[in-house]
């Protein structure tokens, strides 16, 4: 992984002081020494972090990172302020700019590789999930992203910190921007972040006799807590514990004496990330959920049984099992439209799905095939079997009525039915689904309203 990082600071010492440690860690680097050069080279090269100077001539840091975050092109690159003045006011301005970091200066090399490390891990991470979304097409998603600084519900914090009158102090601090459920039994504290959903854990490295690194690699190997931020607390000096922490997976650390707005300050953007990177998995979830569901039935459609026949098809063949698969038709459905009108076409296709998934076992897949055909692929079931199955549910059809919910008609329908099974010649998926459709065939010209086996 190699991130492309922008250093912009006016003193070229600076500049070249820092770039000379990033590419001692194989970053890529680019340099600039104002904010216009900056803003111009984010224009025209893809960045994926920005170590931002505040003081400069010109435009400062400040609004640099104003501009950036005000535009959607950007808004996503991480930036880290890179502040002379060790004052907690440029912190507070420098998060209200919507900067992600901070560093003071001189810049701590440890610090500043744990940091960037960090930082471009997070956002390698929802790069990913952006280019999902958008191959998927996901329209919206950039409107559903919007408005998620963080700011607008206080986050879920879990503190896990062996003493009293330090779990008030982080309580305190972080009152403005969340809800902070503190624990100092960290075992405990493990299932308290698996059964619940909090948007960070704060471990505070100050137990006597338990090794804090411990709970924070138990968390990142929970499958419910994998993505969880976790930022450790711990004394100044400890570099190997921070060192060993962030190898561990450990999201970003904070030394004590703890300044209140660093805390603050280094707690929103971890649940600022998460609860972006949330919102991108969901909405990749939804995606691949719309891309293979029917919107009208609720079934699966057309291209997930493609996708999926095969894999149970390949499956069957190789542990020799039987499997079979049935292609159903409405009858005169164009009629049933052309009499009743297409909404109630519609409702008679939603129930008929209905009844078929009513029919059928959890292991069968029901698909939505086209217009009024539908597939229903059953694994471990024999010819015998799929024409009993079969059988009922064209009785199911044909004995009820379908009632129209909106006017309350009562009307019968009827299907037609084919089935096939592997126990025949079929050598592959495709000439399964064509045995089956050859049987739906032969149903529809023998008169309709019937189950035809395809010829063993
Ligand atoms: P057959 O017994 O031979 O199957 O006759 P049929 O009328 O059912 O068959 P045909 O294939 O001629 O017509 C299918 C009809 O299904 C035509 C089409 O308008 C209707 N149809 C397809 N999709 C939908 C849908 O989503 N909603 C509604 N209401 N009708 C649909
Ligand atoms: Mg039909
Ligand atoms: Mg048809």
């Amino acid at each position: 992984m190699t991130a492309r990082i922008l250093v912009v600071d006016d003193v070229p010492a600076n500049l070249k002081l820092l770039e000379a440690r990033l590419v001692a860690e194989y970053f890529d680097v680019l340099t600039a020494e104002d904010g216009f050069k900056a803003l111009a080279i984010c224009e025209h090269t893809h960045v994926d972090l920005i170590l931002l100077d505040i003081m400069m001539p010109g435009l400062s840091g400040f609004e640099v990172c104003e501009r950036l975050k005000a535009d959607p092109r950007f808004a996503h690159i991480p930036i880290v302020m890179v502040t002379a003045l060790d004052q907690p006011a440029d912190r507070v301005r420098g998060l209200k700019a919507g900067a992600d970091d901070f560093l003071t200066k001189p810049v701590n090399d440890l610090q500043l590789i744990s940091r960037v490390k960090s930082l471009v891990r997070l956002k390698t991470l929802s790069d990913e999930l952006r280019i999902r979304a958008d191959t998927a097409q996901n329209v919206g998603i950039e409107d559903m992203l919007k408005g998620t600084d963080g700011r607008d519900e206080p986050g879920q914090v879990l503190l896990v910190d062996s003493r009293g009158n330090s779990q008030e102090r982080f309580i305190k601090a972080l009152k403005p921007i969340a809800e902070v459920m503190a624990m100092s039994d960290p075992q405990a504290a493990l299932f308290e972040a698996a059964e619940n959903s909090f948007d960070l854990v704060i471990v505070n490295a100050n137990f006597d006799d338990y090794d804090p690194l411990r709970l924070c690699s138990q968390l990142r190997s929970l499958e419910r807590t994998r993505f969880l931020p976790l930022l450790i607390v711990t004394e100044q000096g400890e570099e190997d514990l921070i060192v060993r922490a962030l190898d561990l997976g450990v999201n970003d650390y904070i030394m004590r004496p703890v300044d209140p707005n660093e805390l603050v300050a280094r707690c929103l953007t971890q649940i600022k990330r998460k609860r972006y990177n949330d919102r991108l998995r969901v909405s990749v979830q939804q995606t691949i959920e719309l891309a293979v569901t029917d919107a009208l039935t609720g079934l699966h459609n057309r291209r997930y049984l493609d996708n999926h026949l095969k894999t149970l098809f390949n499956r069957a063949a190789a542990r020799g099992r039987a499997l079979s698969i049935c292609i159903t038709d409405i009858d005169r459905f164009k009629t049933i439209n052309d009499t009743y009108g297409h909404d109630a076409g519609d409702d008679i296709l939603r129930q008929f799905a209905a009844r078929i998934r009513s029919t059928v076992r959890g292991a069968d897949l029901a698909c939505r095939y086209g217009g009024e055909e539908f597939v229903v692929v059953m694994p471990d079931t024999d010819a015998a079997a799929a024409g009993m199955i079969a059988e009922r549910l064209r009785g199911l059809i044909e004995n009820q009525p379908f009632v129209i919910r909106s006017t309350g008609q009562a009307i019968s329908v009827t299907a037609s039915l084919g089935i096939a099974s592997n126990e025949a010649a079929a050598e592959t998926p495709e000439q399964l689904l064509k045995q089956a459709d050859r049987a739906l065939y032969e149903a529809k010209n023998s008169g309709r309203n019937r189950v035809v086996a395809a010829a063993a």
